[in-house]
């Protein structure tokens, strides 16, 4: 099986196809901290593409509350159990990757899940874990920074237009292709024949069937509007501003400016979803502050002290780039931070939008005071 190299396990790894980088790689940070399961992204995309039958329990956008709830249910926890212990050492991980242990014959390790866990896509919603003490019948310990000792967070969840999917290596049609010219990942409705291999191998379990067509679906990630310049629906719809679109480089050849590079190369602070699976997604999510640090390093990686620490003390720049989250419908190609604005440029080198780092404060005259 051929090596290829993913930076974000800081290592090679065997994959069943040579490593092709596209031009540019469509990439997105979620800033889980922001979020407030509005589902309002779940529904943009929803109304945009799977109104029709057969796509009934099809949510190419979800978002499932940590750490019970999950769409598929358990599709985390199932994954993480059949790959066995997951070791890092110096931010190398040195256990195994899907593509690694998969078992005979197969390209991938996963399972596929029946239908009942696709029944109930918000499944424990906002259910904490439980108070560490009962005491005479009072809660014990507090909700309080730096770990909530009770917690949940939200996670967003959309197709991570993986540089090595497991979709793709997986599907015995080759139906499933990376476009060269933004690296977003595709299933062609004429080759597939829904053997349901890609539903099976991505352990986000991202790619669904269509019962109605016997043909699998995916996100698309909007391309019809990254082909225009403009961010997808579910990132346009976000009532939270927690989401940024733009591309994605490897670490080594990162572009300062870049506001995804900028967020996970440079600042640290987005990192991605389950890294030692080994797909190299490309959606980060900046980690939840108050969340047990155990349990989001198994998430994501050893990054998260670091992540959280930058993002709890942003310097200026990092402030800055944070305030340009959903100001614009266009793709934010290039920023730059001064002494008091954050400003976003298109492909031509053109400024979209310019916003303050800080409000201004107004007080209101006493003429206007409601009361006297
Ligand atoms: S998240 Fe899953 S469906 Fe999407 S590219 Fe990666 S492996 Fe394929
Ligand atoms: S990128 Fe587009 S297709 Fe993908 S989840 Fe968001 S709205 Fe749906
Ligand atoms: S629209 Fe934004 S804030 Fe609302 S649930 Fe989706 S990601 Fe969270």
């Amino acid at each position: 099986m051929p090596k290829v190299y993913n930076w974000q396990i800081s290592r090679e790894m065997q994959y069943p196809y040579d490593g092709v980088r596209p031009k540019r790689q469509f990439g997105a940070v979620f800033n889980i901290n922001r979020c407030i399961n509005c589902q309002t992204c779940t529904m943009a995309c929803k109304s945009t593409w799977t109104f029709n039958k057969g796509q009934e329990h099809m949510w190419w956008n979800n978002v499932e509350t940590k750490p019970y709830g999950g769409y598929p249910q358990a599709w985390d926890v199932k994954t993480l159990s059949k790959l066995g212990p997951q070791r890092w050492e110096n931010g190398t991980y040195v256990g195994k990757t899907i593509f690694e242990d998969a078992p005979q014959g197969a390209m991938v390790l996963g399972y596929l899940p029946p239908d009942d866990e696709w029944r109930h896509p918000n499944i424990f919603e906002e259910t904490p874990t439980p108070y560490p003490q009962i005491d005479g019948g009072k809660t014990q310990g507090w909700s309080e920074l730096p770990v909530h000792q009770t917690f949940f967070f939200y996670l967003q969840r959309i197709c991570n237009h993986c540089t090595y999917p497991a979709c793709l290596a997986a599907c015995p049609r080759k139906a499933i292709y990376k476009r060269p010219e933004d690296g977003v990942v595709l299933i062609d409705q004429e080759r597939c024949r829904g053997y349901r291999k890609c539903v099976e191998a991505c352990p986000y379990k991202r790619p669904m069937y269509n019962p109605a067509t016997r043909i699998s679906e995916k996100c698309i990630a909007c391309y019809p509007r990254i082909e225009q310049g403009l961010v997808t629906r579910c990132i346009a719809a976000c009532v939270g501003k927690i989401r940024l679109q733009g591309w994605i480089k490897p670490r080594e050849e990162a572009i300062p400016d870049s506001p995804i590079d900028y967020l996970v190369h440079l600042a640290k602070v987005a990192l991605p979803l389950y890294p030692q699976l080994g797909l190299e997604p490309n959606v980060y999510y900046i980690p939840p502050r108050w969340g047990p640090r155990e349990y989001l390093k198994q998430m994501f990686g050893p990054g998260v002290e670091a992540a959280i620490e930058k993002y709890t003390h942003p310097d200026h720049e990092l402030l800055g780039l944070l305030q340009l989250f959903g100001v614009t419908q266009k793709i934010i190609e290039r920023f730059r931070v001064t002494d008091t604005d954050a400003i976003a440029y298109d492909k031509n080198g053109h400024e979209i939008i310019r916003v303050p780092i800080e409000d201004p404060v107004i007080v209101r005259p006493p003429q206007h005071f409601n009361t006297t």
